[in-house]
């Protein structure tokens, strides 16, 4: 098994991740949503907890979302991972804390 022959999953989802940052200057963070069927839902986020872009939905490989996103635009349900991904410099912790709630629904990570 050669390691670079390996893909990696994660590596299409930080491409989007960049450039949201890329097109999103006020966003502190970008929120990162997994569904269990490989499909990720991102948008930006600004120090205020408030999207600072539109969500974007994706499929890593692939031109367009699952068939099961195109119907139910990827229902919390199916959710199987969240987080943000903050940008540099990082909010102090307590604002990271409100963000995560504020647009995560959560109040620890
Ligand atoms: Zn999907």
């Amino acid at each position: 098994m050669v390691a670079e022959k390996m893909r990696d999953p994660e590596k299409g989802e930080r491409a989007m991740i960049e450039g949201i940052f890329e097109g999103s200057p006020d966003a502190v963070g970008v929120a990162v949503i997994r569904l269990n069927c490989g499909c990720r839902k991102m948008a930006a986020v600004s120090i205020t907890g408030e999207p600072a872009s539109k969500i974007l939905m994706y499929r890593d490989q692939a031109e367009s979302i699952c068939d099961q996103c195109k119907k139910d635009n990827g229902d919390f349900m199916r959710v199987t991972e969240q987080f943000i991904k903050w940008n540099d410099p990082e909010p102090a912790e307590e604002m990271k804390k409100e963000i995560s709630a504020k647009v995560l629904g959560v109040t620890e990570q």
